[in-house]
């Protein structure tokens, strides 16, 4: 059969990377609607889907293509709506050359790249939040329950819309003064725009899930309380205590961990230093440790509050890099430097307890460790110095003890994460689901949400059997 298509995905704008470096304003600018139809005619509509096994809250791809590709933005968003409450946000943050887009029929074909899904699945959302009568349809039976969620990062948002439109009154409790958990306080605007993320929250609102924020649970309000209240509880309370390498001169002014840094930046103002209270180091020098979308989003934000000379250091090479490939290159373009196979060894003091440096060492790869990546190991003699006057730590989150160590009926896997099925997220706790980071670890977006979409069926499940039984 004759290919009468581009190889290449349809070019998408972007900000200059010369330009963008200096504003926290978006990267990405997004297809019009024109360049959206070409793309999608991309699509050969496989009957077998493939590219919806990649997506974890199954989306019907092709179907919301074919209605771009016929100009039908309405009936693009409605197919969507179906699978999905954050579809603005996936299109944008989704890791959708693993998922989706790696399973993609034209991607597969010699020298092609796979239709541009996740690019296309923004076009339907930012088009869908242009309109004014474009409200999911709102439930207007009786109430079928009472659930209450705990966290308001994707998974509990996924839930909580999911329940919402299935006929329960659904009530999200957040510890933060803002509700999005990572997508508000950890991915920089550059990349998810705080706009972005507030429309969707406030499309689930109209849905009626009320959301409150500064109510920790295991502190204001306990789990015994909730579990008395409402007849289901969903915890997707996140990963967010951050790990530390541990090397000497870790206390030092100047090192941070990627989430206090990150979340300085995104939601306290700390680059609005001193009209906010909450700065955020504005250095000339810094480095930062490790290889995951963490580490690029702390590294750009550097980049972008001003330092001279961002270097990532990552203990393993560029082949193993676990950030998005995408985040990788927009780091390049901005002038990121990487030193592959470094891991630090020392944070050293100025002698005034504020960070001149970061003692590094070269490692190699050796044999493969539990991840099944080749564990790196240190090159006796290969000590070197990188002037800093910061440090960021992006290595990994642990899971945040506040809520589980008030809850000890709840049982925890050997890392402190909660026991959970995996098709439905039911725990040791009869009535209490969770999912996301606190289940998986740190994981996806994506992954998380589709924790929630598995939990809001069998919370649904066993709340009507639960009733049934009464
Ligand atoms: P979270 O998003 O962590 O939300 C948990 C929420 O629970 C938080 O708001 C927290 O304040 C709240 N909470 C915690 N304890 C309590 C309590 N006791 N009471 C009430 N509320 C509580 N994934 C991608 O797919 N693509 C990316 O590009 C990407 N980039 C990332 C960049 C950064 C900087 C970080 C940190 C993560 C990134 N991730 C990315 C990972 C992704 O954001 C997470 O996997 C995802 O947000 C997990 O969702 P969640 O709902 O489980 O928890
Ligand atoms: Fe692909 Fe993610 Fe969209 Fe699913 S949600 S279709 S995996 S971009
Ligand atoms: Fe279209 Fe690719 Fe999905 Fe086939 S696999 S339906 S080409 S998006």
């Amino acid at each position: 059969m004759a290919v009468t298509f581009s190889k290449w995905k349809t070019p998408i704008k972007e900000q200059d990377a010369e330009v963008r470096k200096g504003n926290f304003g978006e990267v990405c600018l997004g297809y019009s609607l024109e360049e959206g139809q070409i793309e999608a005619g991309r699509c050969l509509q496989c009957k077998t889907k493939p590219c919806v096994a990649g997506c974890p809250v199954k989306i019907d791809i092709p179907a919301f293509i074919k209605c771009v590709k016929e100009g039908d933005m309405a009936g693009a968003a409605e197919v969507m709506d179906k699978y999905t409450n954050l579809p603005a946000v996936c299109g944008r943050v989704c890791p959708q050359e693993s998922q989706c887009e790696g399973l993609c029929t034209v991607g597969k074909m010699k020298d092609f790249e796979p239709v541009a899904i996740g690019k296309l699945e923004r076009l339907v959302a930012d088009w869908k939040y242009a309109q004014e009568n474009m409200q999911s349809k709102v439930y207007e039976g009786e109430k079928k329950g009472k659930v209450a969620v705990v966290g308001s990062g994707p998974s509990s948002l996924t839930v909580a819309g999911d329940l919402a439109k299935m006929g329960y009154e659904v009530k999200i409790f957040e510890a933060l003064h803002a509700a999005g958990g990572v997508l508000i306080y950890g991915i920089p605007e550059f990349r998810l725009p705080k706009k972005i993320v507030k429309m969707e929250i406030e499309a689930m609102q109209k849905l009626g899930v009320d959301i409150e924020c500064n109510v920790v649970v295991g502190k204001t309000i306990t789990m015994q309380e909730i579990m008395e209240e409402y007849d289901a509880c969903y915890i997707a309370v996140g990963a967010g205590a951050p790990h530390f390498q541990g090397v000497p001169g870790t206390t030092l002014n100047g090192v941070y961990s990627a989430s206090e840094y990150l979340t300085r930046i995104n939601l306290m103002h700390g680059y609005e230093f001193p009209k906010f209270d909450t700065p955020a180091k504005k250095a000339k020098k810094v480095v930062v440790i490790g290889g995951g979308n963490v580490a690029m989003d702390a590294a750009r934000s550097a980049k972008r509050l001003g330092a001279e000379e961002v270097t990532v250091a990552y203990r393993r090479s560029l082949a193993e890099l676990p950030a998005r490939i995408e985040e990788y290159h927009h780091a390049v373009e901005e002038g990121i430097i990487f030193n592959w196979l470094t891991n630090p060894t020392e944070y050293v003091d100025d002698g005034s307890g504020q960070l001149k440096g970061v003692k590094c060492i070269k490692m190699e790869l050796g044999e493969p460790d539990a991840s099944g990546r080749r564990r790196p190991v240190p090159v006796e003699g290969s000590e070197f110095f990188i002037e800093a006057d910061c440090a960021i730590e992006a290595i990994g989150q642990g899971s945040n003890k506040v809520l589980l160590s008030t809850f000890p009926e709840m049982k925890l896997n050997k890392w402190g994460y909660i026991e959970a099925d995996e098709k439905t997220g039911a725990t040791s706790v009869p009535g209490v689901f969770a999912g996301g980071d606190i289940v998986t670890g740190a994981a996806t977006v994506i992954l998380a949400m589709g924790a929630g979409k598995d939990a809001a069926v069998a919370i649904d499940k066993y709340i009507t059997e639960k009733k049934a039984a009464k």
